[in-house]
């Protein structure tokens, strides 16, 4: 590995330490927090009991209990951290309200303001301690459906379980009674139905997985068919023009189907609230709140481990797709495209480095602030909001898209810092099947020239970090019309049966 490599891949095993080393939290809560769901409350006291709660009093005697679900049901979110709320209680068994105290959900990127989330939590006030509450969930045998957010679908479900989850450890640390009377006039409307058998006690996710089986079942094909592909790939080179189509339709089907219509692409900031909720609550219902995601983190941590990074960046990112076929299409009309000189090339490369080195060192403080240097990704701007966006961030991604044409995969190369996150990871891998040659490099060019990337070093060798797997260098190993030392053989084995033929017609 490059040096240069080692000194920024060393600074961020530093950040990352950091990053899990964790802050110090605080979920003490003050009388004005309280006074947010207990607006009459005059003093607030801390229980002693099994949860920590405070026992609320107003002028005319105690009010309910309060607490903060980042001290009881701290469950990481979007961000990585969890959404902190106290939750107000009454000794009935009552909610009497929720409110947000302080949260690091990247939301107002996608247009969610904090009153739209204050809104949403808004919805469990003067439900039961025992309702069993679920984002969608209206009509459900045995659950109270709320509303959800659209596109905050983690953010929303968190919220619910955490809130869920702290009121039913506090009503049952105090012997609250269940609440029967109900506290606003619509809770009929959305109280569980009573003649229906509850179901058991779902986690929130299944009801998603269940929403998305088709796309999930055709997810799980096209990854099958991507192993299957690395499994046969030398088989699969030899045949250049199944290959080739091979790819091209896997590469469509990436930026339509897993891109477009299911907004499968991955983010920098997963990496980064991953690494977050390591030290402040990491839960598996959240990872698997994106059904699609989850799908698509779980392989790529398996095929990063066995190939690299690659796979991830030459087959399955959208963004990463779109750019490719991009650049493919400016070829085939024509366009020569334009290379950097190497020196510049290898220089720029770091910029991808540097923007992850920051993202890490801005989300220790802030995971809102990280979020906005995040916008360096263009993804969501293409995949979740599909272009509908304001004009800057638009023209930003279709830049990034154009310039592939005049040089491929621009964005990746020295700018996405997902790639370079990736890549981190790469030196771990187990296998190496990318065929290289005696002659490659020394003095054969023929790949290092073809490679859209220019991760193969003028000596020959293929540059694991960057590679993006796209496995034209072994197209190229096979090519009998292409690869010297191949070329040379077969002129010789063409020389000795035009010899033959000769012969024979001597002969005859
Ligand atoms: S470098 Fe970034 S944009 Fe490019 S393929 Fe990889 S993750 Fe996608
Ligand atoms: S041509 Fe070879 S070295 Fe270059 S990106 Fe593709 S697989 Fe990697």
């Amino acid at each position: 590995m490059h040096t240069p490599h080692r000194h920024i891949l060393g600074l961020l095993c530093l950040l990352l330490q950091i990053v899990l080393a964790g802050p110090a939290r605080s979920a003490e809560l003050t009388l004005g927090d309280v006074q947010q769901v207990f607006p009459a409350a005059v003093s607030i006291s801390a229980l002693d009991g099994k949860a920590a709660a405070y026992l609320v009093r107003g002028p005319g005697g105690t009010l309910g209990y309060a607490f903060s679900t980042e001290e009881l049901a701290p469950i990481s979110a979007y961000s990585g951290k969890p959404i902190n709320t106290v939750v107000g209680l009454g000794e009935d068994g009552l909610i009497r309200g929720v409110h947000i105290l302080h949260h690091e959900e990247p939301i107002l990127v996608i247009g969610i303001s904090d009153q739209d989330l204050q809104d949403f939590i808004d919805q469990f006030k003067g439900r039961k301690s025992t309702d069993r509450i679920r984002v969608g969930a209206r009509g459900r045998p045995g659950y109270v459906g709320i509303d959800g957010i659209s596109g905050a679908t983690i953010t929303t479900m968190v919220m619910t379980s955490s809130v869920s989850k702290a009121v039913q450890s506090v009503a049952s640390a105090y012997d609250i009674p269940a609440g029967t009377a109900p506290g606003t006039p619509d809770a009929q409307a959305q109280a569980p139905d009573a003649g229906a058998t509850p179901a058991a006690d779902e986690p929130a996710w299944t009801l998603l997985w269940q929403e998305r089986t088709v796309e999930l079942v055709v997810v799980t094909l096209a990854l099958l068919l991507l192993m299957a592909i690395l499994f046969f790939q030398d088989w699969l080179v030899e045949r250049t023009v199944l290959f080739h189509r091979l790819r091209v339709g896997y590469l469509l089907f990436t930026v339509f189907f897993l891109g477009f219509y299911c907004a499968g692409q991955l983010s920098v900031i997963n990496l980064l609230a991953f690494f977050h909720s390591l030290t402040s609550g990491f839960s598996w219902d959240t990872l698997l709140i994106e059904p699609v995601i989850f799908l698509l983190w779980a392989f790529v941590a398996v095929s990063i481990l066995l190939w690299g990074r690659g796979v991830y960046c030459g087959w399955l990112c959208p963004f990463g797709a779109a750019q490719d076929l991009i650049s493919k299409l400016a070829r085939r009309l024509g366009f020569e495209g334009y290379r950097l000189p190497q020196m510049v090339h290898e220089r720029l490369w770091a910029i991808k480095y540097f923007i992850l080195i920051a993202l890490v060192g801005l989300s220790l403080d802030s995971m809102v602030n990280a979020a906005r240097l995040a916008e360096v990704e263009p993804f969501k701007t293409t995949f979740v909001l599909h272009f509908m966006r304001e004009p800057p961030f638009v023209a930003y991604a279709l830049a990034m898209l154009a310039v592939s044409a005049i040089n491929s995969k621009f964005y990746c190369k020295y700018i996405c810092p997902l790639g370079a996150g990736l890549s981190f990871v790469t030196r771990f891998r187990i296998f190496d099947w990318l065929r290289r040659r005696r002659e490659c490099g020394k003095p054969c060019q023929a790949c290092a020239h073809q490679c859209q990337i220019a991760a193969i070093k003028p000596t020959g060798e293929i540059i694991d970090n960057e590679c993006h797997y796209c496995l034209e260098c072994q197209v190229n190993y096979w090519d009998e019309q292409l690869c010297p030392p191949l070329v040379e053989k077969r002129k010789k084995r063409e020389a000795r049966e035009r010899k033959r033929q000769e012969v024979i017609a001597t002969d005859t």
